[in-house]
């Protein structure tokens, strides 16, 4: 069983293809800079050398071809024939509350995914036309579409609705979705099994730290609350997006300082977080600076690690029991700074951190951070998002 996953943003498109007999990664892939005078396209076939290719991809429709040749070509490809891929896992950003779960791809579903496009309006368009070409390259593979949104769609409403009119929510769906749910639950499965638990018995608290960033609280194994909201601007303080903030910053922009609404967007999604607090949304700059005593990095480092860890507070509250918390994603995984700035001294939860753990490296896909003894464990997992859309695409094939 060969499952493509294809991850169709708005000027890139991400692909890795596996195996699922073995769960072997076959390829994979990146074709960057869709519609920009150089684009780029990288492919890593398994076992062969990289191909690298430098020139223009007007569209995604055109990147998408430029993979497929590649995955049939007779000394970089994978695959002899395209009826090789049984399906192709498609990353979709918006379910709305129309999908909690991976769906197979009628054109019902494609039009329920064009109607939700107003809620994720960069998101949703390129995701469909990554569905519409996959399906005219694998025209005869199953096409699945696995949500960022579903794994939250367990929140109860006192935890997804907004405390603004009712109307609002009953006409329009205002109202709190969650993202990176993929990544939630991949590691929420993951640290069960390592705790030896069932699923359905795991309280975690899981902190997704990339360049996006969202904290979870799951009970048995359901997500009950989440720090990405309306949109994925809510919550943490991350590379580039402000997270929470007072909505009255917004009318001060725009009434004091005559920003337009496009620019306070623009302000608070691309130009805050880190990069507006120092000028780099890069961790490992801001890291480094920081050592070397620039008073602007120290600061944004505090405010990142003392957001998560008032979350992380907050989620113990909702949870009343918590198994574990899980760091993952590019910083969650490699910074162990921000990992000690965020746990030292919750001993008073049940959170015995151990320094020296926390530093030591291993290949491990899980390790353990925590003292022995800890109530709570602190565990660091790797995610695969990709991994995990391509088992929920086997999962719903095989109904
Ligand atoms: P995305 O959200 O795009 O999937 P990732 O999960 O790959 O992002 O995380 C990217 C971020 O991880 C980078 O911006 C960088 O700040 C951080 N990062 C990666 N490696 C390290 C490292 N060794 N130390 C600290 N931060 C790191």
């Amino acid at each position: 069983m060969k499952i493509l996953v294809i991850n169709s943003g708005s000027s890139s498109i991400k692909y890795q293809c596996f195996d699922m007999t073995t769960q072997a990664v076959l390829a994979t892939g990146l074709v960057e800079r869709i519609g920009e005078p150089a684009g780029r396209l990288i492919h890593r076939p398994a076992g062969k050398p990289q191909v690298e290719r430098n020139n223009a991809i007007p569209t995604h429709r055109d990147g998408l071809a430029q993979v497929a040749a590649l995955l049939l070509d007779p000394v970089e490809g994978i695959i002899e024939s395209p009826n090789e891929i049984n399906a192709v896992g498609h990353r979709v950003v918006h379910g709305g509350e129309r999908f909690s779960a991976p769906t197979v791809i009628d054109d019902a579903v494609r039009e329920t995914i064009r109607d939700l496009a107003p809620l994720a309006p960069l998101h949703n368009p390129p995701n469909l036309v990554g569905i519409e070409v996959a399906g005219e390259l694998f025209p005869d593979a199953i096409q699945v579409a696995v949500f960022d949104t579903a794994f939250h769609q367990t929140m109860p409403p006192e935890a997804y609705r907004y405390a603004i009119p009712a109307a609002l929510y009953d006409e329009h769906k205002i109202r709190s979705y969650g993202f990176h749910g993929t990544s939630h639950q991949y590691v929420t499965e993951v640290a069960a099994r390592h705790l030896g638990k069932p699923l359905a018995d795991t309280n975690v608290i899981t902190v997704h730290l990339g360049n996006g960033c969202s904290i979870t609280a799951v009970r048995g194994g359901q997500s009950v609350d989440t720090s990405m909201g309306f949109s994925p601007l809510a919550g943490l303080i991350m590379g580039t997006r402000s997270g929470d903030i007072d909505p009255a910053v917004v009318f001060f922009l725009h009434d004091k300082l005559g920003m337009a609404v496009g620019e306070i967007d623009r302000l608070l999604n691309k130009q805050s977080g880190l990069l507006g607090l120092t000028g780099d949304n890069d961790l490992r700059d801001i890291q480094r600076r920081h050592e070397a005593g620039d008073e602007a990095a120290t600061l944004a480092l505090a405010m990142y690690a003392y957001r998560v860890r008032k979350y992380i507070g907050a989620y113990f509250a909702v949870l009343g029991r918590v198994d574990a918390v899980v760091f993952t994603a590019g910083v969650g995984q490699n910074s162990a700074l921000v990992r000690r700035l965020v746990c030292d001294g919750l001993d008073g939860l049940g959170i015995y951190f151990d320094a020296a753990r926390n530093e030591a490296r291993n290949g491990d896909d899980v390790r353990e951070i925590h003292a022995d003894g800890s109530p709570v464990r602190v565990l660091v997992i790797a995610t695969d998002e990709e991994l995990e859309i391509a088992r929920q695409t086997v999962s719903v094939i095989r109904g």
